[in-house]
C-alpha cells in the first residue's frame, strides 16, 4: 500500500484492519463482510430558536450487527461528517470484539457546536434528534444504544432516554436505551471516568510486561514518567489525573485549542482543569511556559504521549518528530495510516484507540445489563459478604489470639459497592485484553506492532461469529 496518499479517516481504519486480515490470511470474502459499513442514516430536521427556523444535520452509522445492539457514542460537533462517523463506527466494532463487549459497531454525529446554544436550545435539538433516530429505527435498547462522545455528556443522554421513553412508554428496558446516563436516571458509577481510568488500567498492564517494557525502551512502573496530553476533556481529564494522583507520574504539558502550556517539574492536572473550565483555555496558568501552537507539543521529548482530543492529529507531516516512547491513543483516530507507518518503522510502541479507550465501552455494557437487570449492582451481596468478613475476622482473632490491624479488620469486613465491582471488571477486562493483543503480537511472526495484533485479536473474533452464525 503506498503511503504517499492522503487517506480519509474511514480509509485509515479499513487500511490498519487490512494489514491484519493479511497478517491473518482471511478469506476476501469474510474480510470484505466485516470491514464494510452495513447501513448509514443521514437525517436533516429544523428546529426554531430564537425565533429562527435553523436545520441540522446528523448521522447514525451500523458498521456491524453480527451482535446486537450496535454500541457506540454520538458526538456533538462542529466538523462532524459521514467518513468520520463511518470510521468510528467501524472502530466501535474491532473495539467491543477486543474487550470482549458483545456488541456490534456503531457511532453518531450531530453537526453543530454546542457552545453556541444555550441550555434550553440543546435540549429542544437533542430531543429532536433523537426523534429522528428512534422513528427509523437506529435507537433502541435491543438494537442501537449510543453513549456520551466528543461534546456530549449525562445531560444529553438523560433527554435522550427521556424522549426514546415518550415515544416507547410501553417499554419496560426504556433505559437501556443509551448508557452514560446519570446515576439517578439509570446510570452506572464510575461511567464518566470510565475511558480515562481504562487508558490507565491499559498502561498499567503494559508496564506488568517486561519484554513489551523493553522494545519501548523503558523500564520501572509510571512513577516518575513523563507524560504530554492533548485534550483536557473527560477522558485527558480522568487518565492523567489518576496518573498523576495514584501512579505518580509528572504530566509535563497539557495542550488545548488554545494551546499548549509546558512545565518540566509537573503540572497539578485538577488545578490546570479548574483554569480551562473558568477560562476556556489553558494560557496564562500559574508559571508554566505557554506556546500558542500546541500542536508542535506534540513533539516534545517524553515517556509517553496521550493524544485525547481528536482524531488525525499525528500524520505524515510530524511522525518522524514525535519523540515518546509510547503513543497511548485515548482519542480515537489520533494517529493517521501514513502516519503510524513512520511510527512504527521508528520502533515507537503506539498503544491502540481500539484497546486503550474501550474502558467506555466496558462500563457501558455494565450498565446496559444493569438497566435489563433493573437492579444496582452489589445490592444484594454487598451486606451479606460483609456478614461473612465479619466472621472470617473473628475467627483469625480468636485463632491467633491477637487482634488484627485495623486496616486489614476493615479492608476483610468490607463488602463491594457498585463503584468497586465497576472498577475491578473494567480493570480486569483491560488486563485480559492486553494479555490477548501481546500473545498474538509476539505468536504471529506477521505481526510488529499492537494496533495489528489488537485488529488481529478482533477480527478473529468477528470472523468466528460470521462463520458461526453464517451469512443469510
Ligand atoms: P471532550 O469533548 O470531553 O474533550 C475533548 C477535549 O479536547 C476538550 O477539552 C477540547 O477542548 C479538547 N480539544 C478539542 N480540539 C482540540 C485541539 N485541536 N487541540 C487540543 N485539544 C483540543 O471529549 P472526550 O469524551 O474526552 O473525547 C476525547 C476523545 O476520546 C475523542 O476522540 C473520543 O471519540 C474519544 N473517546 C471518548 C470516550 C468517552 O467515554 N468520552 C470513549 C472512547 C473514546
Amino acid at each position: 500500500m503506498s503511503t504517499t496518499k492522503q487517506w480519509s479517516f474511514s480509509e485509515s481504519v479499513a487500511n490498519m484492519a487490512e494489514r491484519a486480515f493479511d497478517a491473518l490470511g482471511l478469506d476476501s470474502g469474510v474480510a470484505g463482510a466485516i470491514k464494510s459499513c452495513d447501513a448509514v442514516l443521514q437525517v436533516r430536521f429544523p428546529v426554531e430558536i430564537r425565533g429562527k427556523i435553523e436545520t441540522f444535520t446528523g448521522w447514525r452509522a451500523v458498521h456491524s450487527a453480527h451482535r446486537l445492539p450496535s454500541k457506540g457514542g454520538i458526538r456533538f460537533a462542529p466538523i462532524v461528517n459521514q467518513d468520520e462517523v463511518e470510521a468510528l463506527a467501524a472502530l466501535m466494532t474491532y473495539k467491543c470484539a477486543i474487550v470482549d463487549v458483545p456488541f456490534g459497531g456503531s457511532k453518531g454525529g450531530l453537526l453543530i457546536d454546542p457552545r453556541q446554544y444555550e441550555r434550553s436550545e440543546m435540549q429542544l435539538i437533542t430531543r429532536r434528534f433523537t426523534r429522528e433516530l428512534v422513528r427509523k429505527g437506529f435507537l433502541s435498547p435491543a438494537t442501537n444504544v449510543p453513549a456520551p462522545d466528543m461534546g456530549t455528556g449525562e445531560r444529553e443522554m438523560a433527554w435522550m432516554m427521556d424522549t426514546y421513553r415518550t415515544l416507547n412508554p410501553e417499554d419496560i428496558n426504556h433505559a437501556a436505551c443509551v448508557t452514560g446516563k446519570p446515576v439517578a436516571h439509570g446510570g452506572i458509577r464510575g461511567r464518566v471516568e470510565a475511558t480515562g481510568r481504562g487508558t490507565v488500567f491499559a498502561l498499567r498492564e503494559f508496564f506488568r510486561h517486561r519484554e513489551d517494557l523493553d522494545a519501548a525502551g523503558l523500564s520501572g512502573n509510571l512513577e516518575g514518567k513523563r507524560i504530554v496530553v492533548q485534550g483536557l476533556g473527560n477522558v485527558g481529564y480522568h487518565a492523567t489525573k489518576i496518573l498523576q494522583e495514584e501512579d505518580g507520574a509528572i504530566i509535563i504539558a497539557v495542550i488545548e485549542r488554545d494551546g499548549a502550556i509546558i512545565d518540566e517539574s509537573g503540572l497539578d492536572i485538577q488545578a490546570v482543569y479548574t483554569h480551562l473550565v473558568e477560562s476556556g483555555g489553558v494560557a496564562g496558568f500559574g508559571e508554566s511556559k505557554y506556546f500558542e501552537d500546541g500542536l508542535s507539543v506534540l513533539e516534545l521529548d517524553c515517556d509517553i504521549l496521550i493524544p485525547a482530543a481528536l482524531e488525525g492529529q499525528i500524520t505524515a507531516a510530524n511522525a518522524a518528530n514525535i519523540k515518546a516512547a509510547i503513543v497511548c491513543e485515548a482519542a480515537n483516530g489520533p494517529i493517521t495510516f501514513e502516519g503510524d507507518d513512520i511510527l512504527n518503522q521508528r520502533g515507537v510502541v503506539v498503544l491502540p484507540d481500539a484497546f486503550v479507550n474501550a474502558g467506555g465501552v466496558t462500563v457501558s455494557y455494565f450498565e446496559w445489563i444493569r438497566n435489563l437487570a433493573h437492579i444496582r449492582f452489589g445490592r444484594m451481596e454487598r451486606r451479606y459478604d460483609e456478614m461473612r468478613g465479619q466472621h472470617m475476622a473473628q475467627a483469625l482473632e480468636s485463632m491467633t489470639g491477637s487482634k488484627l490491624p485495623d486496616i486489614v479488620r476493615d479492608e476483610l469486613v468490607r463488602g463491594a459497592d457498585e463503584l468497586d465491582l465497576v472498577r475491578s471488571g473494567l480493570d480486569d477486562t483491560m488486563r485480559l485484553s492486553y494479555q490477548q493483543i501481546s500473545e498474538e503480537l509476539h505468536s504471529n511472526d506477521k505481526i510488529s506492532d499492537f494496533r495489528t495484533a489488537a485488529y488481529a485479536v478482533a477480527i478473529k473474533k468477528i470472523a468466528r461469529s460470521y462463520l458461526d452464525i453464517g451469512v443469510y
